[in-house]
């Protein structure tokens, strides 16, 4: 069967295909000049490169989020036509049906994909098990025949998320592969969990141009965790004018900037403000929740707790800012911007304004 009839068989036509893809490379920040090149890797691909999905330490939400799509859906399309050979949640086989799966996969050039984190040393290796075998050598085992490696979730990432904050030992792919002296680069696709989108952006680019896309310090791709949530917040405007929630309970502060209930916006670097989970249904800040800050490299443990106004924010005279600190987190440019911005507000009184004289 031909790639197109593939996928005829799914119901998309030429046109929408090509659609998508054009959606698809615009969304990454690609130019339209691509759209063919992209296609074509997208065809040639509709057979393989099977994709293997192991899952560690987690609460299964990346698997979730992936699967939350609508059908047909860029999703199903590209992650079903790549064959995901191997993934324990969603398979029908298991036992020997399901190892067997795994060795095959091992004999071909395939994508591994990682959601969840993994005990650093075989001292921890009984907190994940799979199959009688320590997860952690199941991983080395796998990246070590991986063409290419994308962790997602925060989990996987850092060793973030609920089993870091538990004492199993957790680590992220990039620091285990690290500590092994596995050299192939891992894609740290963070958030808890993942947006489909993002992993079937970063895989679109691979097959596009048959390398990773350019990463961040943390290992992120630069598209899509290039720019300071903040900056992109339909909140802004209430923030400029020290319009800032207190009372959830008030109706006329339901759409007022948040920072003042733990909002990490400030210093969390993604594209939620732009593109949702669920199918583009919602995301934390348009649901009336702050920011958690969870595509950055210090979730959980260094942004908690999550609903209280953090340190940052604390200014000579209404509070304190320790400027320096602002830029350790954030770092370059942006950081300095951005200390420069926040002490220019609160020394205009935008940001104690609507206080209520808390203590800052
Ligand atoms: Fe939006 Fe949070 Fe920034 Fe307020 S602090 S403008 S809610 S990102």
């Amino acid at each position: 069967m031909g790639n197109f009839d593939l996928l005829k068989v799914k119901g998309v036509s030429r046109r929408d295909f090509m659609k998508l893809i054009a959606a698809t490379t615009a969304a990454l920040g690609l130019p339209e000049l691509i759209v063919p090149q992209a296609a074509n890797a997208v065809e040639k691909a509709l057979n393989k490169p099977p994709v293997m999905w192991l899952e560690g330490m987690d609460c299964t939400g990346c698997t979730e989020s992936a699967l939350a799509t609508l059908n047909p859906s860029p999703a199903e399309l590209i992650l079903d036509m790549l064959s995901i050979r191997y993934h324990e949640t969603v398979m029908a086989g298991s036992g020997h049906k399901a190892e067997e799966a795994y060795q095959d996969t091992l004999k071909e050039k395939f994508i591994l994909v990682v959601e969840g984190s993994t005990p650093g040393t075989a001292k921890d290796d009984s907190f994940c098990m799979i199959g009688g075998r320590p997860f952690r050598k199941i991983l080395i085992e796998a990246a070590q025949k991986a063409q290419a490696i994308i962790a997602i979730g925060s989990c996987a990432c850092e060793g973030a998320g609920i089993p870091g904050a538990c004492e199993s030992g957790a680590i992220g792919v990039a620091e285990l592969l690290r500590n092994e002296g596995i050299k192939t680069p891992v894609i740290n696709l963070p958030c808890c969990p993942v947006k489909p989108a993002t992993l079937i952006g970063t895989i679109l680019y691979y097959l596009t141009y048959q390398k990773v896309p350019p990463l961040d310090s943390q290992g992120r791709p630069v598209v899509f965790y290039g720019s300071l949530l903040h900056d992109n917040c339909p909140r802004r405007g209430h923030f400029e004018n020290g319009d800032f929630l207190t009372d959830w309970n008030d109706p006329i502060q339901k759409e007022y900037c948040l920072i003042l209930k733990g909002c990490k916006g400030p210093k969390t670097y993604t594209d939620c403000a732009q593109v949702w989970w669920n199918d583009n249904a919602n995301y934390c800040i348009n649901a009336g929740s702050p920011c958690s800050g969870c595509s950055e490299k210090d979730f959980y443990a260094g942004f908690s707790p999550l609903y209280a106004k953090q340190e940052m924010f604390k200014l000579p005279g209404i509070g304190q800012v320790d400027a320096d600190t602002v830029g350790v987190v954030i770092g370059g440019a942006a950081a300095v911007g951005l200390g420069v911005h926040l002490i220019a507000t609160a020394a205009s009184g935008r940001l104690s304004k609507k206080d209520h004289k808390e203590d800052m």
